[in-house]
């Protein structure tokens, strides 16, 4: 009977809204532990700035680790560290939801903390924060994850490059004008104008005027023969002098400040075309007059050939457009009309060096029908992969909670000559439903309903170098696995090993509650499994059982929820997608592994028909070791996975992503097994500091570091508050 309703429930959905996960404030048990963000440490706020190679873009909490680096591991030290921790967590609060330059945020942090420090703190707090503000960068904007958060970054990022492509064309602009320009001054010189009396008088100075009879002088040098410029020539060089100072493509060092230039950052692709093909004959125009005052200043122009081959010369030809700047357009797919995504295709397909950032707030919209947004008809990812299938657009697939980790990418698209795409899911979503974008985004990353996937044409001549789906968890994975630590209703610690699935992040948008059906611990039955085991067995039209998401309530009490079949062939839908993107980048390739397959096949029925034509050696004892060996397997697959006391320090290994941030802070205490996931090796290479340094870092949060293995270590007692979100 039971097991019939809520098989009505998984086929038939959906609930009234409210009755469900809303009314308990329900989170996927594995996302209960992120609840309090702000307390942790991760990728936000990131801080915009000026490196010495140019714009930068980095996580806060890495700036201060690389400044807290040098210093001392002294009693000082160790003080600026506490402190620039504090700065820090200030830093992060206040910047939710802001874009604020460094500076305003350091100041009120500042001030809080000082209303909150007692005077009996050792060291001024007024100096050691001066010194923790200056191993910053003096000029720099922060930002939270959020809807503006691509936006701001990518800007960021595209104005570096152009200004490095400007400062270049620029350089060779100036030199080519003066170039001409002596050309010209030369020829007037050598004119009857420019050996007149008067100009030659002009030219020596009044120190001269008394010592020269230069109207002598002046009929001596007219009257020998004019070798000056041919009137053709010269008009020409005008010509080109006119070009080059009225472009209004970029600045030159020789413009004056109050030169108007074009705008390149757009919010329509059709605008952005209309512009561009608007300027592209003045575009066309500068790039031969460039080429042409080359040959000029170097002498080389000759009318009878290069008039009609610059007459003649294509867009491709004229290679200093590869450094005019490239347009910028920022769309939001929920916001743009279906028309500009179309339009958008077209954009990029015509080969133009156009950016595009293509903005997602709302992954799930197209769940529920009638939801009005624009561009409902065409799944953001269907236009990347549209994207991609161009063959020669540069595409990439990240989640605003990576920007920081992908910054070399964005870099790549911005550098190469045509066409990017930058498809970015802002998690924006959910700052309106009061849940951080960071950890939407986050979610939908771990969860493959927004993996990340980078697809570089110039990287290399195939796909295994052009196509990479490296960055995210467990690749070779359908979904990656987790371990779960609860409390029983008896009151025992248990621990589970499960999946977090596109269903996990279906569970965090309100508007799917109705799909969702908390069931009471006296109601379970043995039919109910988890949804990556349901997912698994494929369900049949009329399954034989239903499927179930773990979630935790605000009071961190598990509860066991139905989900519908709606959620269910949205993950269906999201792991096939997952699959193919999988295969392009060359993990789990499925024609690979069929030649493994039928390799292995060949070499067993090889290895059988050896056996066949050599006469067995009758030895049993040979079987015994196989026997023990399996018996050892099943023990050890048995074998309960050990519960951890909170006063243990360790590493939740088979979820490390590798990123190298513990390993960095110490390879002796840290270091990585044979599948490069990282394990304390020996504690006692290391400090207590070390390991909660170690757990702030990791953005996983599986570093626990337990109890202070050593009393004499100083700051225990503060050391073990920064430790107590991770226990
Ligand atoms: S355990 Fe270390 S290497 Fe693994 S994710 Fe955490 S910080 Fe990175």
């Amino acid at each position: 009977m039971r097991f019939q309703e809520d098989l009505t429930f998984y086929l038939n959905g959906k609930m009234a809204s409210g009755t469900g996960t809303e009314a308990l404030e329900l989170l996927p048990a594995l996302l209960a532990r992120y609840r309090r963000l702000e307390a942790l440490r991760h990728d936000y706020p990131l801080v915009l700035f000026r490196g010495e190679e140019g714009p930068e873009m980095r996580p806060l909490s890495a700036l201060l680790d690389d400044a807290l680096e040098k210093l001392p591991r002294d009693e000082e030290g160790d003080r600026l560290r506490y402190r620039a921790r504090r700065m820090e967590q200030e830093i992060r609060k206040n910047s939710r939801d802001q874009v604020e330059s460094l500076s305003t945020l350091w100041e009120q942090a500042q001030a809080e903390i000082a209303g909150s420090s007692s005077s009996r703190e050792p060291g001024s707090l007024k100096e050691d924060l001066a010194r923790l503000r200056e191993m910053l960068p003096a000029v720099a904007q922060v930002i939270d994850c959020g809807p503006q958060a691509p936006s701001r970054a990518l800007k960021h990022l595209w104005e570096g490059e152009q200004a490095r492509k400007a400062a270049r064309l620029g350089r060779r602009i100036d030199r080519l004008l003066m170039g001409l320009e002596n050309l010209l001054r030369a020829d007037e010189a050598a004119s009857a104008a420019g050996l007149s009396a008067n100009r030659l008088r002009e030219s020596m100075g009044p120190g001269f005027a008394s010592e020269f009879d230069f109207k002598s002088m002046s009929q001596l040098l007219t009257a020998l023969p004019h070798t000056g410029l041919p009137e053709s020539r010269r008009e020409r060089i005008r010509q080109l002098i006119h070009t080059l100072k009225s472009q209004r493509f970029f600045p030159t060092a020789l413009d004056s400040k109050e030169k108007s230039l074009y705008e390149f950052t757009f919010t329509s692709c059709a605008e952005a075309l209309r512009a561009y093909y608007q300027r592209l004959p003045r575009m066309i125009a500068l790039a031969k007059a460039i080429l042409m005052a080359e040959l000029e200043v170097e002498g080389t122009y000759r009318e009878d050939v290069h008039d009609s081959l610059f007459r003649q010369m294509g867009i491709s030809e004229l290679e200093p457009l590869q450094e005019f700047p490239d347009y910028l357009i920022y769309l939001n797919v929920s916001q743009a009309p279906v028309g500009e995504l179309f339009k958008l295709i077209e954009a990029l397909s015509a080969g133009l060096s156009i950016k595009v950032l293509l903005q997602i707030d709302d992954l799930r919209y197209h769940l529920e029908s009638g939801n009005g947004h624009p561009g409902g008809g065409i799944r953001s990812e269907q236009l990347a992969r549209m994207a991609l299938g161009l063959g020669d657009v540069f595409v990439l697939q990240a989640p605003a909670s990576h920007l920081a980790r992908v910054s070399e990418h964005v870099r790549r698209g911005l550098r190469y000559p045509g066409p990017a795409l930058f498809c970015v899911y802002s998690g924006a979503q959910g700052r309106s439903e009061g849940f951080p974008p960071y950890l939407m985004a986050a979610a939908a990353l771990e969860s493959r309903a927004f993996p990340l996937w980078v697809y570089d044409p110039a990287a290399g001549p195939d796909w295994a170098s052009r196509f990479s789906v490296e960055g995210n968890p467990r690749p070779e994975q359908d979904w990656p696995m987790h371990q779960l630590t609860y409390e029983d209703a008896e009151h025992q610690r248990r621990q589970e090993e499960i999946a977090f699935t596109p269903v996990d992040f279906l569970a965090l948008d309100p508007r799917l509650s109705g799909h969702l059906s908390p069931v009471p611990p006296d109601r379970w039955h043995d039919r109910m499994v988890p949804v990556a085991v349901f997912l698994e067995e494929e369900a049949e039209d009329l399954p034989q059982r239903v499927p179930y998401l773990l979630m935790v309530d605000s009071q961190d009490r598990l509860h066991r929820v139905l989900v519908t079949r709606k959620l269910i062939q949205e993950a269906q839908r999201y792991r096939e997608h997952w699959h193919a993107l999988r295969e392009l980048g060359g993990v789990c390739n499925s024609f690979v592994e069929r030649a493994v397959a039928e390799e292995r096949r060949a070499w067993e029925e090889e290895l059988a028909r050896q056996s066949a034509e050599t006469p067995p050696e009758v030895e049993s004892e040979q079987e015994a070791p196989v026997e023990a060996a399996v018996a050892e397997e099943t023990v050890s697959e048995e074998a309960p996975s050990p519960t951890r006391s909170p006063d243990e320090p360790y590493i939740e290994t088979e979820r490390c992503s590798s990123c190298n941030e513990c390993i960095q802070i110490n390879d002796r205490m840290f270091r990585y097994n044979e599948n490069k996931q990282a394990y304390i090796a020996d504690l006692s290479a290391g400090t207590y500091e070390e390991i909660v340094r170690a757990a702030e870092r990791c953005q996983l949060a599986i570093i626990h570091p337990g109890k202070p293995w050593n009393p004499d270590e100083p700051n225990l007692e503060e050391l073990m508050k920064r430790a107590e979100p991770f226990l």
